[in-house]
Parts: structure tokens; sequence; C-alpha cells
């Protein structure tokens, strides 16, 4: 069976500070306005919960699934599919896309072309991290937490196979076969 190691990355107390500044930046940028943070599963939801916490304005909270990876796989097949719609209308909406991390940028521009047509009145990227290195897709982050470069990582969110969703800061991943 192929070993896991884990190697600690990025700690719960920077992540912990970066949200938070993040959720002061988006109060700002939106003051007296109405924002709809869409989470995508299930990467950000860990991310989601807490940014939501330090946004000080009329939030609503909603959810989509997506996917674009198969099996136990550190690379994405590049084909995104819906697997979940938002259950809220967007029109008019300040609408912030909460993502655990843009790679390719793939996945992020399948959305923003899904939603856009639903006229929000504004679309914005927040991802926690951001790999610019291996990006394919034109997607610039509006708010992003962390730039990291080409690893594999897993925690506060982030899984591999599924696994390690639940730890509460980030590791990069190494597989040995
Ligand atoms: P993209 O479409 O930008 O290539 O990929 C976005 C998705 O790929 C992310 O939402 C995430 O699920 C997955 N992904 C990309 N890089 C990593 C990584 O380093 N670790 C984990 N766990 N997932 C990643």
């Amino acid at each position: 069976m192929a070993e896991h190691i884990l190697e600690p990355f990025i700690g719960k107390d920077i992540i912990s500070e970066k949200v938070k500044e993040l959720g002061e930046r988006i109060s700002k940028d939106f003051k007296g306005e109405k924002v709809l943070l869409v989470g995508v599963l299930k990467g950000a939801w860990m991310f989601l919960s807490d940014l939501a916490k330090s946004i000080d304005l009329e939030t609503e909270i909603s959810f989509i699934s997506v996917s674009s990876y198969v099996g136990e796989k550190t690379t994405t097949s590049g084909v995104v599919r819906l697997m979940c719609d938002i259950d809220r209308p967007l029109e008019g909406k300040n609408l912030i896309l909460v993502e655990d991390i843009v790679d390719t940028g793939l996945t992020l521009n399948y959305l923003k072309k899904l939603l856009s047509v639903r006229k929000p009145k504004t679309i914005s990227i927040c991802t926690l991290l951001d790999k610019p290195s291996r990006r394919v897709a034109h997607i610039n982050p509006d708010y992003c937490a962390f730039e990291i470069p080409d690893e594999f990582v897993v925690g506060y969110g982030l899984d591999f196979n599924n696994m390690y969703r639940n730890l509460p800061e980030i590791y990069k991943l190494t597989i040995k076969k």
C-alpha cells in the first residue's frame, strides 16, 4: 500500500489571521450591500465557515458542488461536472464564489460562465489558496489568503481521496508507492 507523508505547511494561527483579514476586506469592499457566499464543495466548507464569521454584512450562504478529480489522483481530469446546483436565485446579487484552491483555474472558469448567465450584480472569487504557476484558464482571484508553489496540499477542508479534510491546518502530502 502507498505511504502518505504529511508535512506541516500552513499553521492554524496564520490561517485564522489571514481568513479574518479577508473577511474584513470583503466587509469593507461591500459596505452597505448584501453578499451571497457560495462555497464550492466539498473543499471550501471549513474555509467558508470561518470566513463567514468575520464578514460584517448581511450575508446569504449557499453551496455548489462540482467534481474534476477522479479517484486517487492529485491532478485534475480537466473535465468539470456539476454535481449539485445552488439553491438560491442569483439575479442582482453580489455573488462571492468561495474556493479552497485555484489550480488550473478550470473549475472557476466553468462556474463563472455557468453562473454569470443568471445575472448576478457582481461575481467575485475568494480562495484560501492559489497555485498561480499551474494556471491554464484566465482566472484571477479577487481575494486570496495564500499563494503557494506547485505542491499537493491537504487539510482545512482539502482532501486526498476524501481523507484529511478535518485537519485544522494545511499539510503538504507526498505519496510513496
Ligand atoms: P482547478 O480547476 O483550479 O484545477 O482545480 C480546483 C480544484 O482542484 C480545487 O477545488 C481542489 O478540489 C483541487 N485541487 C487542486 N490543487 C489541489 C491540492 O493541492 N490539494 C487538494 N487537496 N486539492 C487540490
